[in-house]
């Protein structure tokens, strides 16, 4: 039988919740369709910091290295900037392994409520090592009346090409339609760049309609019209904000899973929900485990089965199709472990 070697950090809060509900699923998918995993967990975390200073040690990228993929609940805590995971973390990680697709599927299910009626099947691709989230910049004359901060957004020919190559592989596999994120007319330098770019790239995927919508009129347009959308691909900033817009859309930012691609495979790649650490439901076991379960279903594919990866999805939207067990995000009464507990009993 085939053996993945999953790095595994649970991380804090509702992550400790999610992750083996997550897992567990993951390994019943794997039954039934002949591969194993083997896990090995790491603690890094929020809690780590608080007591030894750093969220991973010195060589947690080496440790990371050696495996087939990474699968990461949540990291965050009250207390701890939200700067102190991200920079000690997740964004080492995502720029050490090359990941600079972070996918983010969006799908409103039967069963569950959304603020808007439309059928939403559509994929948020986010540009994830460049972009506004940059070390470049600097404050001056802190206190002062002149105090001043900068910061300087990175584009690159190269970074920016691979992303967008990406976005349109991804919508000629799809409904064959791509939608870019810009600013260009407020943003004169970088987001121009950008959009030239796109043209050059579109000309090389001749099958791909697409269009390009200022980042402003695009919000609208999702929570107006999201059934118009295919795939969306934006910036660092643009992607981040657009994909969790859209999954408030579609519901609950507890169904909500992303990937965190090396499309090259020359590293691991990194599953995680896009909720954060939810310090206020912590430890009582009523998180939502749908976006961490998609977050797996998305490893199973990059691992190579696609087949299990459908069957997961598929069962979390037969629960929910059913409308029995549900949490409490969606209106329902169910805990993180009855809802998992229906998942496994549709996958068996
Ligand atoms: P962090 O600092 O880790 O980012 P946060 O509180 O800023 O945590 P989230 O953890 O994403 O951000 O939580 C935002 C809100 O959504 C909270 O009210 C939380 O309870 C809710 N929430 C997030 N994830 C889930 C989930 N899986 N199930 C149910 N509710 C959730
Ligand atoms: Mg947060």
């Amino acid at each position: 039988m085939e053996t993945h070697d999953i790095a595994v950090i649970p991380g804090d809060g509702i992550g400790l919740e999610v992750t083996p509900a997550a897992l567990e699923v993951t390994r019943a998918a794997g039954r039934r369709h002949g591969f194993g995993l083997r896990l090995t967990e790491y603690d890094w975390s929020c809690a780590r910091y608080l007591s030894t200073g750093a969220m991973m040690p010195f060589d947690g990228l080496d440790r990371l290295r050696g495996h087939d993929a990474i699968f990461l609940g949540a990291v965050g805590a009250p207390g701890v900037a939200d700067h102190v995971s991200l920079w000690g973390l997740l964004i080492p990680i995502r720029r050490a392994f090359r990941q600079y697709v972070n996918l983010r599927p969006v799908r409103l299910f039967e069963g569950v409520e959304s603020p808007v009626r439309a059928e939403i099947d559509l994929v948020v691709v986010r540009e994830n090592t460049e972009g506004e989230y940059s070390e470049i910049g600097g404050r001056m004359n802190r206190g002062f009346p002149e105090e001043l901060a900068v910061q300087e957004a990175v584009f690159t020919r190269a970074g920016v090409t691979r992303v967008l190559d990406y976005a349109f592989d991804l919508a000629a596999r799809r409904q064959g339609h791509l939608t870019s994120a810009t600013k260009s007319n407020g943003i004169v330098h970088t987001l121009p760049f950008w959009d030239e770019l796109v043209n050059e790239r579109a000309a090389v995927h001749p099958g791909v309609r697409w269009d390009q919508e200022h980042i402003d009129a695009l919000c609208a347009k999702l929570v107006l019209e999201p059934g118009r959308f295919d795939v969306i691909v934006g910036s660092n900033l643009f992607g981040d904000i657009l994909s969790d817009l859209a999954a408030a859309v579609a519901g609950s930012i507890g169904i909500a899973p992303s990937a965190n691609l090396n499309p090259e495979r020359e590293f691991p790649s990194m599953f995680e929900p896009v909720h954060g650490s939810a310090p206020d439901i912590a430890g009582q076991g009523v998180a939502n485990p749908i976006g961490a379960i998609w977050s797996a279903a998305m490893m199973v594919e990059h691992l190579g089965h696609e087949a299990a990866a459908t069957e997961m999805v598929a069962a979390i939207a037969h629960v929910l199709a059913k409308g029995h067990v549900r949490t409490r995000d969606l209106g329902g009464t169910a805990g993180t472990q009855e809802f998992t507990q229906a998942v496994l009993a549709h996958l068996s």
